[in-house]
C-alpha cells in the first residue's frame, strides 16, 4: 500500500466548509470556513490551532465520520467522495476520544480491526504491532485493565492494522503526562522513520515545534499558515529583552519603539521589540537614557508561540474589519 505516488500530496484539502446543523434548526455552527492545504508525503505534519479551531472537524471529515458541507479532499490521490474505499484504505486515524470495548484483549482489538478492513489472516501483523507499541506483554489482558497511556498506544496500533501510508493522530498527547508524551513522540518518530506520513493535531505549540517538520495553523476554520516549522518560527519579528534594574520602579519604562513592556516585580522589566527596527543593545541604550541602571539581562528568541500570536492577531483583525 505504501507505494510512493510521485509528487502528489499525501493529503490535499480544497475549500472545505463545514456547518454543523443547529439542534433548533437555526443557523448552526460554521466550523470550517473554506480550508485548503496540502500535506506533503513523508514528513510529520502538524495541524496546530486553539480549541474549537476546527482541527477535529477536518480529521473527522477525512475519516468519513462527519459529512462536509462543501469542498473536496484527496487522500493518497483518492477523492474521499468518489473513491471512498481507496481513500479510506490509505489512512489510519487515531481519534481524540479513547473508545474500546472493555472486554476485548489488545490482540483481539487488532484482529477485529484487521477483519473489518478485510486483511487476510496470513497478512495480519497483530503481534508485530503490539511489539511496536510496547504492548506485547499485554496481548491477552482485558482492554479495560490497561492504563490511559497503554490504551492510546493500542489505538495507534489499531490505526495501523491495514498498513496505511498515512497515520493521523488527533490530539495524541492531550492530558497525558510528560513521560507518556515523550513515549508517544518516540513512537510517532519511529513510524515516520519507517516511511509513514504522520499528521497530528495539537494545541501545544511546543509539541508542534519539537515534533513536526511542517505546520499548518488553523484559526476559526481557516488555514492561516502552512510552512516548514523552521520558516514559520523565523517569521517571528519580535524579540524580548528581560532586564533587572537597580532601583524599584513605580511605572514601567515606556518608549515609542517598544512593542510591549511588562513588569515582573518591582525591578524586573520585559521589553518586547521588533527585531527589524531595534537591536537588544539599542533597547538597553533607551533604558539607560531613562536613568535606569541595568544589573542583569537575558534575551529570548521568538518562538512558535510568538508567531502564532502574531498570525492569529492579524487574522482576527482582518476578520473583524
Ligand atoms: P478543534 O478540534 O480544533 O478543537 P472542532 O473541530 O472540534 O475544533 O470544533 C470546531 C467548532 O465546531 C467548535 O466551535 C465546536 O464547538 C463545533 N463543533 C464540533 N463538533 C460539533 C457538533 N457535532 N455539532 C455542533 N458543533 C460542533
Ligand atoms: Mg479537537
Amino acid at each position: 500500500m505504501a507505494t510512493q505516488i510521485d509528487n502528489t500530496p499525501a493529503i490535499s484539502i480544497r475549500d472545505m466548509v463545514k456547518r454543523y446543523a443547529a439542534p433548533d434548526g437555526g443557523e448552526g455552527k460554521l466550523a470550517l470556513n473554506g480550508v485548503s492545504f496540502d500535506v506533503p508525503q513523508g514528513g510529520i505534519f502538524g495541524l496546530l490551532g486553539p480549541n474549537g479551531a476546527g482541527k477535529s472537524t477536518i480529521i473527522n471529515i477525512l475519516a468519513g465520520l462527519v459529512n462536509k458541507t462543501s469542498g473536496s479532499a484527496e487522500i493518497w490521490g483518492f477523492d474521499i467522495d468518489s473513491q471512498r474505499r481507496n481513500a479510506k484504505r490509505a489512512i489510519g486515524i487515531v481519534p481524540q476520544e479513547i473508545v474500546f470495548d472493555p472486554f476485548f484483549t489488545p490482540f483481539e482489538v487488532l484482529e477485529n480491526q484487521a477483519g473489518f478492513y478485510g486483511v487476510a489472516k496470513h497478512l495480519r501483523r497483530s503481534e508485530a504491532l503490539l511489539e511496536a507499541v510496547r504492548l506485547a506483554d499485554k496481548r491477552d489482558a482485558y482492554a479495560r485493565t490497561l492504563s490511559g497511556g497503554m490504551k492510546r498506544r493500542l489505538l495507534i496500533a489499531k490505526a495501523m492494522v491495514h498498513s496505511p501510508p498515512i497515520l493521523v493522530l488527533d490530539e495524541p498527547t492531550a492530558g497525558v503526562d510528560v513521560e507518556l508524551r515523550k513515549q508517544l513522540w518516540d513512537l510517532v518518530t519511529e513510524l515516520n522513520n519507517d516511511g509513514v506520513t504522520v499528521v497530528l493535531t495539537t494545541h501545544y505549540l511546543e509539541e508542534a515545534e519539537e515534533l513536526c517538520d511542517r505546520i499548518a495553523i488553523i484559526n476559526h476554520g481557516t488555514c492561516i499558515a502552512n510552512k516548514p516549522t523552521r520558516e514559520l518560527v523565523d517569521m517571528a519579528r519580535e524579540k524580548i529583552v528581560a532586564v533587572t534594574v537597580g532601583k524599584d520602579l513605580s511605572d514601567a519604562p515606556a518608549h515609542e519603539a517598544f512593542t510591549k513592556v511588562v513588569m515582573s516585580g518591582q525591578r524586573g522589566v520585559e521589553v518586547t521589540y521588533d527585531k527589524d527596527k531595534l537591536t537588544a543593545g539599542q533597547v538597553l541604550g533607551i533604558l539607560h537614557e531613562q536613568g535606569l541602571v541595568v544589573e542583569d539581562v537575558t534575551t529570548r528568541e521568538a518562538d512558535l508561540e510568538d508567531v502564532f500570536l502574531q498570525l492569529t492577531k492579524a487574522a482576527n483583525a482582518e476578520e473583524a474589519a
